[in-house]
């Protein structure tokens, strides 16, 4: 997303007057607090051309007496309230700033830093929005499995002339909840392991620690972002076809979560701009060191996966494996690729993010079922344990099993993005 720069001016109190306009903020104005405070861009008249020019400032609604009580309104105004598809609950506002003479900045950290700044901001709300998407995956799986346990319709297909069934008991019907069950159960996984890896890339004592698990989050967070997102939107449509013609209808709420997930895909950075970060900062500038190692982790499962009887995991096994080799092939014809063909690197850059996020989704769906089977083996009756290695079986067949597509767009696709002149579309 670039930027929207505003123009600062210094002020002989040390202070700044903030001066610019910017669409598209959420929660701008509201009035569910006493006080908001603004994290503006702007350029200070000195500053030096190009992004190592802009500061980072904290605009306040109010302005705040030393004893802590709010004091003058500042010279910030929401001008108006978009009208969106969804959130329709979270205000987003068009914030006017220095209308009325300036309104009034301060400084965070250093002068010209702002843009470094900004980045720390933007990992962890990319990563928060991530979860926007589990959560779409999950509460719109939620609320299909309650309709379709309820919803009585058509006889069994195998049962002639028998009573009519709830239509969960159909397969498409139980297809469509799996695919929606075991979607929200790996972006969920996938997040809370990069969750877990980011505390231990700040907090661990050991520095090499810290430095492998922050490579780690950087790689991982387009795919967090860009990948349980793009989930959300799709796992959300399908719980509206699940309630057929009442999921169009507003009253079951299934709409609600298609046009509240959409926005997900769209801030803080679209998913296309989530797959270019990925494959070039993340992977091509670093020679896909960290992309390495983490097909290694998921190699070193392998071992563990083998001792495992039985056709769930030996599906599992092998659509674990296969989906592994696919992504290595399209993340060496990647790295290989973009510094010599950027635009071809770049015309499979969203195919490799959704290849990603599917193996690395795989991989913890994978680690769990090895779990829930040590606990089964172990004599827990809990159903949570068979359901979470069926589920992983599923998601090998039904989800994992597109790995290799995806790869073969990956490394065969660029020509057929390409070739069309602008004016033939
Ligand atoms: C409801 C809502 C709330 C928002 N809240 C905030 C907020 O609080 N703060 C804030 O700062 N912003 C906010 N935004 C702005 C949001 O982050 C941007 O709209 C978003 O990042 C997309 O940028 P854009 O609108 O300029 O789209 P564009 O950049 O115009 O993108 C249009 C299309 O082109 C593609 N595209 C653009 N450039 C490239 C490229 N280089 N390579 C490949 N594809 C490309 C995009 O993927 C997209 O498909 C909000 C937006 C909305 C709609």
């Amino acid at each position: 997303m670039p930027p929207c720069v505003h123009r600062a001016e210094p002020q002989p109190d040390g202070s700044y007057r903030i001066f610019g306009q910017k669409i598209f903020i959420t929660y701008g104005e509201h009035d569910m607090a006493e006080n908001i405070i603004h994290l503006v861009l702007a350029r200070t008249p000195t500053a030096p051309e190009g992004v190592k020019g802009i500061s980072l400032f904290v605009v306040p609604k109010f302005m705040v007496n030393d004893d802590g009580s709010l004091g003058d309104r500042n010279d910030a105004y929401c001008v108006s309230i978009e009208h969106k598809l969804g959130i329709h609950a979270s205000p987003t506002a068009i914030m006017a700033f220095g209308d009325h003479g300036g309104a009034v900045g301060h400084l965070v950290g250093e002068e010209n830093r702002g843009l470094e700044y900004m980045f720390i901001m933007m990992n962890a709300a990319r990563f928060g929005v991530g979860l926007e998407g589990v959560a779409a995956c999950e509460r719109a799986y939620q609320r299909a499995r309650d309709y379709a346990r309820d919803r009585i319709q058509c006889t069994d297909i195998g049962v002639r002339g028998g009573a009519k069934v709830a239509i969960i008991n159909h397969p498409d019907v139980r297809r469509m909840l799996m695919i929606m069950k075991s979607r929200a159960e790996a972006t969920r996984a996938l997040a809370y392991v990069v969750a877990a890896a980011h505390d231990a890339a700040t907090r661990h004592p050991d520095s090499e620690v810290r430095k492998r698990n922050q490579a780690f989050v950087d790689l991982m967070i387009p795919v967090v972002k860009g990948w349980s997102t793009e989930s959300g939107v799709t796992i959300a449509s399908i719980g509206v076809q699940v309630h057929g013609g009442m999921g169009y209808i507003e009253e079951t709420g299934a709409a609600q979560h298609l046009r509240d997930a959409q926005i997900s895909t769209i801030y803080e950075g679209t998913t296309g701009i989530q797959a270019n970060d990925l494959i070039g900062r993340k992977m091509a500038r670093e020679g896909g060191a960290t992309l390495k190692s983490v097909i290694n982790a998921m190699r070193a499962l392998d071992a563990d996966l083998a001792k495992q009887d039985g056709a769930n995991f030996t599906a599992i096994r092998s659509r674990f494996s296969a989906g592994i080799d696919a992504l290595a092939e399209a993340g060496e014809w990647l790295v290989a690729t973009y510094g010599a063909d950027v635009r071809a690197a770049s015309a499979g850059a969203v195919p490799f993010l959704t290849l990603l996020g599917i193996v690395a989704g795989g991989w913890q769906m994978a680690r769990a079922a090895l779990v829930a089977q040590a606990k089964i083996d172990g004599g827990d009756k809990d159903p949570f344990y068979k359901a979470k290695v069926v589920t992983t079986r599923f998601y090998a067949d039904h989800v994992l099993s597109q790995a290799r597509g995806l790869a073969s767009s990956v490394t065969d696709g660029a020509e057929g993005v390409l070739a069309l002149p602008e004016d033939m579309f």
